[in-house]
């Protein structure tokens, strides 16, 4: 097959006009006059643009499924109206089925009665859009066994009416007796994530946690994964794993850790306090992630760790320094995030074996948070440029879904960084890091290319947009 676009190679060759796939490899690139006359009975198709094919270096698919099946209140203000879009939701649900949604914002806390007018027989658990609350209906509460004698947990409240008993409303920790009960994710779950990835035009994601991995192992045993998985397992489940490819689409690669938290709640660990004094909380103690990390390098896995605050990537570099000397340079080290940089830091990526995990459509969100919770520190944040410029590897996703895996998304902030405008990043560098920067930071030397014997894993494009890809030598158009 012969595909004839605008091709963006990503090696030193630069751009191409063609590309001649054989099977489920990249067979010849060049110019479409050669190609045409070397493949001449070839079936042609022709593009705007093809890149390698896109990576989302930092999802988690559980979860992305998860939502894409839930309702989605976002812009509701009105209770009536969320019972009622619940309502409408169980129409098509057997009784005793879940409905979960989220993205409401009310100016007061509504009382379950209101849900179970219209959805008795269903258990409900909705949350507002910053998921500090939550609300369930009487079905919900009786499963959970919330009464008017269950206690406040510390940290939250159960909202009661004038005589004691529960309203549904659940605050903040409170949210706690209800998801404990909540069925967990099922391996359609992950499908559907995976699926939806694959529809929008990747050919690869990398899994960062809250998986079962038997999950991804029966889907690539049934030859039902969409895209290549590289699998981060969670750093208290990994003893006893054996690191390595499950068939030729899952790779179990490596093991995560926590450094701090995050910027909208005021938990990633900063140098400077924040505006009431707090620096945020450690989660993973650094002394751990040394030690653990050296067993994990030991065993065979990559070390990947979330490090979002100043103080937080500062102390991960120096751990990361002293883990260095274990690491092989086809697996470098991971940060995810690197969120919050200093100036003085920035000397220290240089020549670390590590690839940094970015995600530009987090700056959209969280500019306003920066601004907010960091006056004055607005230069430390979303450093692409200042990071770029280290020479290491810069893999950029989503962290679906806490942000939307929409690619076009993260291309516009990387192009156009919210926070800093000299922080950006020009276009060719920035679908190198959704293509091949992601490879490199999966170990995946021989993806994230179009060369000659490199996997025909391709994303075609359109007025811009992504719009099908070539996976193992397809064509799939959405
Ligand atoms: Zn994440």
């Amino acid at each position: 097959m012969l595909l004839i676009a605008d091709v963006w190679t990503m090696t030193e060759v630069g751009r191409a006009q063609a590309v001649y796939l054989e099977g489920d490899r990249i067979a010849d690139v060049g110019l479409e006059h050669d190609l045409s006359a070397r493949y001449p009975r070839a079936k042609k198709s022709r593009f705007e643009r093809i890149t390698p094919g896109l990576h989302d270096a930092h999802t988690h698919p559980l979860g992305w499924g998860e939502q894409l099946e839930r309702l989605d209140l976002s812009g509701v203000h009105d209770p009536r109206e969320v019972a009622r879009r619940v309502a409408e939701r169980a129409r098509s649900l057997p009784p005793g089925t879940w409905i979960r949604g989220a993205g409401y914002l009310f100016d007061h806390y509504p009382h379950r009665s209101i849900l179970d007018e219209l959805v008795p027989d269903h258990p409900v658990f909705v949350r507002s859009r910053d998921l500090h609350s939550g609300w369930a209906n009487t079905r919900a509460l009786e499963l959970a066994g919330v009464s008017r004698d269950s206690a406040d947990p510390e940290g939250g409240a159960i909202v009661r009416d004038g005589v004691g008993e529960p309203t549904g409303y659940l605050l903040e920790t409170a949210q706690g007796y209800i998801q404990r009960i909540l069925p967990p994710g099922t391996v359609a779950d992950l499908e559907r994530g995976l699926r939806d990835l694959a529809r929008r035009g990747y050919t690869a994601t990398h899994h960062m946690g809250w998986c079962p991995l038997e999950y991804a192992e029966e889907l690539a045993r049934s030859g039902r994964l969409p895209l290549r998985l590289w699998w981060a397992m969670d750093k208290d489940n990994w003893q006893g794993v054996k690191p390595g490819w499950r068939g030729d689409s899952l790779e179990v690669a490596a093991v995560k850790f926590f450094a701090d938290g995050a910027l909208g709640s005021r938990t990633a660990w900063m140098i400077e306090p924040y505006p009431d004094g707090t620096h945020g909380i450690v989660l993973d103690p650094l002394e751990f992630i040394r030690e653990q990390g050296e067993a994990v390098l030991r065993a065979g896995f990559g070390v990947v760790t979330h490090a979002i605050g100043t103080q937080a990537v500062r102390g991960l570099l120096e751990v990361y320094e002293q883990l260095a000397p274990l690491v092989s340079p086809a697996r470098p080290l991971r940060m995810e995030h690197a969120q919050h940089v200093r100036d003085e830091e920035l000397p220290r990526f240089k020549g670390l074996p590590l690839a940094l995990s970015m995600q530009p459509i987090h700056a959209l969100e969280d500019a306003d948070l920066v601004r907010h919770h960091l006056p004055g520190k607005e230069h430390e944040a979303f450093r692409l440029r200042d990071l770029w410029n280290t020479g290491l590897p810069l893999a950029f996703g989503s962290d679906a879904p806490v942000a939307l895996p929409d690619v076009l998304a993260g291309i516009q902030a990387s192009l156009h960084n919210p926070l800093n405008p000299t922080q950006s990043l020009n276009e060719a560098e920035t679908l190198w890091a959704f293509t091949r920067g992601a490879a490199l930071a999966a170990g995946w030397l021989e993806h994230g290319l179009i060369r000659p014997d490199a996997p025909a894993d391709l994303t075609l494009w359109e007025g811009g947009k992504p719009v099908g890809r070539v996976f193992r030598g397809e064509v799939e158009l959405g």
